[in-house]
Order: structure tokens, then C-alpha cells, then sequence
């Protein structure tokens, strides 16, 4: 089977490798000149880092990355804890690591294994244009002219899909009315230990902020949510003013107001999201990742969710036909791609409750649960981190 793999991020390039484990012979198209990531942060849960560890991947991803220690809220504006949930028995748990990486760094992993792989070719510059499926066949033409041919195309071309397009038309995504500052800090430039060990969301008034280490403890990432309707540009590479975001989190516990005033660069992004897609099917094309289910990234679950895709999508390839395959990784992706997106959304009201009574009503009795009952916290992510995505029912 011939796959065209269209879209060289972290979708792509993981579905691109679990296609070639089961000997596909797969062509990626990345409309960019060179695979570049963002100085940014990502957080890998079990039920992703599974997927890569079955890659083969572990040892390159646990020489580049963080281990947290928990998953914590605090108060932002004091700081005060509200829950922990611990994260140093996550192998015994769920049979896979919790892991903080740089995004380039898993980029560059991702990028030099499919390119070790005979049974992948890639192609960089090469911006998808136009897709022809007739049923019998699939092709794809670049902006340059060159067209492929395949017997599936995998739409892993992100938020602004072009394969999108041609299943559902044309529908734009909706903004969130959040804007998301983020940063990378190295850690000499701070006090010792001013940030916990952990993947830490600090709660406050219509914002919040996430902090957590890189690169084995060498950089701490930072992003901050705020709630606000009139600048909705999305771009990676926006740069923003560090005066602008101080402002924003001057009335955070000092933690915070520390590190966002060691912050000389930093980048802004409009969050967008769609409602759950009628179909990611049509024909011989398929969408998965951003491309099918972007979300808001409060539950640090895109770039996960579109891991899991990989491996699902690449067996469904092996062990049906492509139209029945292409019909199962629907049926059993959207329910909890679904899921996931619900619960995103849902935690932005969770992280918002800045004003005191707000924070009464909905911090307190999760504060005391937590003291009274930690298991029911603790176990709270269970359905997320024990996905198998090798064995998904
Ligand atoms: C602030 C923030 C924090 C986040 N934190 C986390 C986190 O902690 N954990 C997590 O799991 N997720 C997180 N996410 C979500 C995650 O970043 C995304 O879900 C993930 O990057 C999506 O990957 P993708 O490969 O589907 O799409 P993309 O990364 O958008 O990749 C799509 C690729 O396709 C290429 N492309 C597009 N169109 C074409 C075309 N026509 N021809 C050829 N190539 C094309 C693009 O150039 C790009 O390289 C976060 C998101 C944000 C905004």
C-alpha cells in the first residue's frame, strides 16, 4: 500500500513511522523549506508516549526531556495548592512516562527516524495544492507541479486543512476568546526552585498560567491564557511585548511575577477550535490531528491525540481494506477525540475562577476532596492515560 502523508508535524511525521513499521511505503509533503518547531513546550502523557515508545523512541526522548514530578493547581494569586496529583508511578500505572519536551526537539527525533526509514520518502517545499479521489485512485499536485500518486492521503496538514476541506468544505475555525502568551526561560536565569517540578496550572481571573521544565531541567516553559476578544491572529511566530504580559499576570503569586519579568522574548497566539467534525472521510481521504479535531490546548492533549491517531489509523491500514479501514479509524477516534476536545473546553471554565467567591465555590470543595478522598483526584485522568492506542476497545 502507497500512503501520501500530507503535513510534516507531529501527526504526520508519527503516522508517517507507524506506516512504515507495517511496511507501507509512505510519502510525506511538507509545505515548509525545513522541519522547524517553535521554542515551545510540550507535555506528553502515557497515553502518547506509549505510542512513541513502541516507535522505538525512548531512549532519544528521554535524553531530551523533563519528568514531572505532578500535576498541580495552585491559586494563582497565592499560590496556595488546590490539588496534586502525583506522576512518579506512571509506568507502574499506565505503563508509560509522563514526559515535558521541547517541541523541536521531539520534532527533530520524529524528522531523523523517518528519514532513516527506507520506507518512507519525504519532501519539504512541497505545498499540497490540489487533490483528485476517484475511487479507484488518489493524487496529490504541489505547488510546483510535481503530482503523486497513492492509494490513501492522510490529511495531517493542521488546523487550516486543505484535505479538511475537500471532505466537509469549507468551515473556519472558530476563536475562543483566548489569547496565549508563551515563553521558554532558562533555569540559571531564575532563583533556585522558584518553579515546582511539575506540570503546574496557576488559576485566575478569566486567565491562567502553566508552568513546567524542559530538556532535563535546563528551561522552563511558560504559557499564559487570557481571556480577551480583540487580537485573533494565529501564528506561531507572533511576537509579542513582555510588558504586555507581566501586565497580564501582575497580580499572580511572586513565583510568577518572577519568572514573567525574567522574560526578554516572547510569542502570542490566537486559540481557535472547531466543533467535532460530521465525517473525516471521503473516498481514499482521511484527516487526523489538528486537521480533524483542533483543540483548545487545555488539557494538553492535541499533539497526543494526533499520536494516538497514528498508531490506530496505521493498524486499521494493515489489517483491513482501505475503505474499511479508513471507515473504523472514524468510528473509533471520533468518540474520543470528541471527549477530549468537551473536556478542554470545559477546563477553561475550571482555570478562570479568579474572583474570591468564585474561588470559594469551586476550588474549596475540590480542595477538600483532594485532602479527603486523593484517590478520586488522583484517579481523575484515568480515562485519558490508559488509552492503549495498540489495542483501543
Ligand atoms: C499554547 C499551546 C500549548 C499546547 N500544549 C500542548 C501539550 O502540552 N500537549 C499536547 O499534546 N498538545 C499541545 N498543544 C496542541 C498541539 O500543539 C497541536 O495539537 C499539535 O501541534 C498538532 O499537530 P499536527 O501535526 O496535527 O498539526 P500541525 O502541527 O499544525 O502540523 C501541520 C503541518 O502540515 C503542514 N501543512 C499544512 N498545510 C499543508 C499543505 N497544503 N501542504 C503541505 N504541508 C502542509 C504545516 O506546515 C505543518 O508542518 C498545544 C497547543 C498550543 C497552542
Amino acid at each position: 500500500m502507497k500512503v501520501l502523508v500530507i503535513g510534516g508535524g507531529i501527526a504526520g511525521l508519527t503516522t508517517a513511522l507507524c506506516c512504515a513499521e507495517r511496511g507501507m511505503h509512505v510519502v510525506i509533503f511538507e509545505q515548509a523549506s525545513e522541519f522547524k518547531e517553535v521554542g515551545a513546550g510540550l507535555q506528553l502523557s502515557p497515553n502518547g508516549t506509549r505510542v512513541l515508545y513502541k516507535l522505538g523512541l525512548q531512549t532519544q526522548l528521554e535524553d531530551l526531556a523533563f519528568r514531572p514530578k505532578s500535576l498541580d493547581m495552585k491559586l494563582g494569586h497565592s499560590g496556595k495548592n488546590v490539588f496534586s496529583i502525583p506522576l512518579t508511578d506512571t509506568e507502574t500505572k499506565y505503563g508509560s512516562p509522563y514526559l515535558h519536551i521541547h517541541r523541536a526537539d521531539l520534532l527533530s527525533i520524529l524528522e531523523k527516524e523517518v528519514k532513516n526509514s527506507s520506507k518512507c520518502e519525504i519532501y519539504t517545499d512541497h505545498k499540497v495544492v490540489k487533490l483528485v479521489e476517484n475511487g479507484e485512485s488518489a493524487s496529490v499536485t504541489c505547488s510546483n507541479g510535481a503530482v503523486y500518486n497513492g492509494d490513501v492521503v492522510i490529511g495531517a496538514d493542521g488546523i487550516h486543512s486543505i484535505v479538511r476541506e475537500h471532505i466537509v468544505g469549507k468551515n473556519t475555525a472558530r476563536f475562543t476568546g483566548n489569547l496565549a502568551w508563551r515563553a521558554v526561560i532558562p533555569t540559571k536565569d531564575l532563583p533556585k526552585d522558584l518553579i515546582p517540578p511539575s506540570a503546574t496550572v496557576w488559576t485566575g481571573d478569566k486567565r491562567h498560567a502553566v508552568t513546567y521544565y524542559l530538556r532535563s531541567g535546563e528551561l522552563v516553559n511558560f504559557v499564559g491564557v487570557v481571556e480577551q476578544e480583540s487580537w485573533q491572529k494565529e501564528s506561531w511566530t507572533e511576537r509579542g511585548n513582555p510588558q504586555d504580559l507581566i501586565q497580564d499576570f501582575s497580580s499572580f503569586a511572586p513565583e510568577i511575577r518572577t519568572l514573567t519579568q525574567s522574560i526578554d522574548s516572547c510569542f502570542k497566539w490566537a486559540l481557535h477550535d472547531r466543533m467535532p467534525l460530521k465525517t473525516w472521510t471521503n473516498g481514499r481521504l482521511v484527516v487526523l490531528g489538528d486537521a480533524a479535531h483542533p483543540m483548545l490546548p487545555f488539557l494538553a492533549q492535541g499533539a497526543v491525540m494526533g499520536i494516538e491517531d497514528a498508531e490506530i489509523l496505521a493498524a486499521c491500514l494493515e489489517n483491513y481494506s482501505w475503505s474499511e479501514a479508513l471507515k473504523t479509524f472514524e468510528k473509533i477516534r471520533k468518540p474520543r477525540t470528541s471527549r477530549v476536545q468537551a473536556g478542554a473546553r470545559a477546563n477553561m471554565n475550571l482555570f478562570h475562577h479568579g474572583q474570591p467567591i468564585s474561588r470559594l465555590i469551586h476550588y474549596k470543595p475540590i480542595q477538600i476532596a483532594a485532602r479527603l478522598f486523593p484517590n478520586f483526584i488522583n484517579n481523575r485522568q484515568d480515562w485519558l492515560y490508559k488509552y492503549k492506542a495498540e489495542n483501543p476497545n
